[in-house]
């Protein structure tokens, strides 16, 4: 099957497709219906070399130019993404089994925001003066280098883009290796920024597995990696880039918890327990998968809730209409089948799903559990798939103490109409980023991490200049020089 928007090779280095048949190859299969829609092959170390010689040689030209011109290409890559929208949906469909519905609004479209975002402020970036009497210190805000993206494969445009977009506007160049699961999108990424007037070099993408990750970041040009992955891989990936004392951003995994109170609206808070845990079928490192419901409102919830998914739309994700997908792959779906399989036999209430329907392709129904108790798998480790849990609780204190009791602290949430107990609740949230009667949007402009396990480090925003930048600072002397002898 080919679909418009196929890129044309393996990698893109330099300004250009490149192709090396002698990597391995890896087939790339669209989750709705198993078959394979591509093959790229995992770069070599020549291909691995041409990307970082190329990054390097690119950086400190781009470094140079004054910053609106730098934002100016980036706003125009945005543009140009914006206009080819549909056409990347399908691609990132294609990549991933996430519904065209989802796509069209949730993937180019968030690339696009990061590029527009970061291309603005490219401009002005800026040192500080500390005036020290007649001397004074000047600060220069300036790049890192050679940055390493390494992305997951739920959302290929979006990482690509969130990484690249931050690292291009302040002066860096970057190698990007998207998931080997979802190869293709991150391509087109690069192909759209050159096509906007990115120099060669600037943007690579090569694709490989963990290994050509490791190499990645082994490398002694790179000056910093930014990963989106499991906790897993994160300590791998930190402990290898402290080896060479490099910069980090590390977008981890979650267990996030979401917090329903008796007074909540009931309509808003089943729509925000949807969002946190079946968009993208389940597959978002932010999900509030476990779902605290205060005992006075939890059968309502439960029943509101499995009238709401009865309206999931289940089927082919390139139909507009349909709006639950697949998973990923067959292996995540095993994955999923597993914890399932553990909720059942550890106690919880089956409440909806639990089963693959009847069709080709890697699709599970969306899932419930209730009575979930905080000791269950299913309420302590990351599923990554559409599986809600939902944990019976009384009081706010004992509330909080148990959504903290985690390794992780990606996301929380809280629906109340409580004013002062939602601002109470997020003040006591161990984690980075926190909602309060809604749940998992990720806008450009608000800063997106973890605390604990769930990262270092955050993307999007103004705080994302801290992470793609290093501060020099340099004394002035405007006097004599006294020295002690
Ligand atoms: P993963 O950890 O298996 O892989 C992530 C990436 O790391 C892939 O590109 C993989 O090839 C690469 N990799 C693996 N081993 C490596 C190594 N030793 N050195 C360098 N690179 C290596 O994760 P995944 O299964 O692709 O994605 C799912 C995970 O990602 C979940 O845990 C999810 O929560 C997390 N995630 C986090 C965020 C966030 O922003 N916090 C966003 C999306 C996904």
């Amino acid at each position: 099957m080919t679909y418009p928007t196929q890129p044309t090779a393996s990698h893109f280095i330099d300004g250009a497709y490149v192709e090396d048949t002698a990597g391995t190859p890896i087939e790339v299969i669209y989750p709705a219906t198993g078959k394979t829609i591509a093959t790229v092959y995992e770069a070599t170390p020549a291909i691995i070399e041409k990307a970082l010689a190329s990054a390097q040689s690119a950086q400190k030209a781009w470094a140079a130019l004054p910053g609106v011109e730098r934002g100016r290409i980036l706003r125009r890559a945005a543009d140009m993404i914006r206009e080819r929208n549909h056409d990347l949906s399908v691609l990132e469909t294609m990549d991933t089994g996430k519904p065209l519905s989802e796509t069209l609004v949730a993937d180019a479209t968030s690339a696009a925001d990061s590029l527009e975002f970061f291309g603005g402020i490219a401009a002005s970036l800026t040192g500080e003066t500390i005036q020290l009497g007649d001397d004074f210190v000047y600060t220069r805000r300036e790049a890192l280098g050679v940055c390493v993206g390494i992305g997951a494969w739920n959302y290929p445009t979006q990482i690509a883009a969130w990484k690249g977009a931050p690292a291009l506007a302040c002066g860096n160049s970057m190698v990007f290796k998207p998931s080997e699961t979802t190869p293709l999108c991150a391509l087109k990424v690069a192909e759209i920024l050159h096509e906007a007037g990115l120099p060669a070099g600037l943007y690579n993408v090569i694709q490989g597995r963990g290994g050509v990750g490791a190499a990645l970041i082994g490398d002694t040009r790179v000056a910093k990696v930014s990963l989106t992955g499991s906790v897993a891989t994160g300590r791998k990936v930190y402990a290898a880039a402290a080896e060479g004392i490099r910069n980090v951003t590390m977008e981890l995994g979650g267990k996030s918890p979401l917090v329903i109170f008796d007074d909540a609206d009931l309509e808003k808070a089943v729509s925000g327990a949807i969002l946190g845990n079946f968009y993208s079928t389940g597959q978002v490192c932010s999900n509030g998968t476990r779902v605290f419901v205060q005992s006075g409102i939890k059968e309502a919830f439960l029943a509101r809730m499995t009238e709401r998914l009865a309206g999931a739309k289940l089927g082919d994700p390139l139909d507009e209409a349909t709006t639950f997908g697949p998973m990923v792959s067959e292996a995540q779906l095993g994955i999923v089948e597993g914890f399932i399989a553990k909720g059942i036999e550890e106690g919880a209430r089956l409440v909806t799903g639990g089963t693959r329907p009847d069709r080709d392709g890697f699709y599970l129904l969306p899932t419930v559990f209730a009575d979930v108790t905080d000791d269950m798998t299913i309420a302590r480790e990351e599923i990554f798939g559409p599986v809600m849990s939902v944990l019976d609780f009384e009081t706010e204190e004992e509330v909080l103490t148990r959504a903290n009791d985690t390794p992780y602290g990606l996301a929380a949430g809280v629906f109340t109409n409580d004013l002062t107990r939602a601002h109470r609740m997020v003040a006591g949230f161990e984690a980075g980023t926190c909602y309060i009667n809604h749940y998992n949007l990720a806008p450009v402009e608000a800063p997106f991490g973890g605390s604990k396990l769930s990262g270092v480090g955050r993307e999007n925003s103004k705080a994302a200049i801290e992470y793609y930048t290093q501060i020099k600072s340099v004394y002035v002397g405007m006097g004599d020089v006294e020295a002690p002898f």
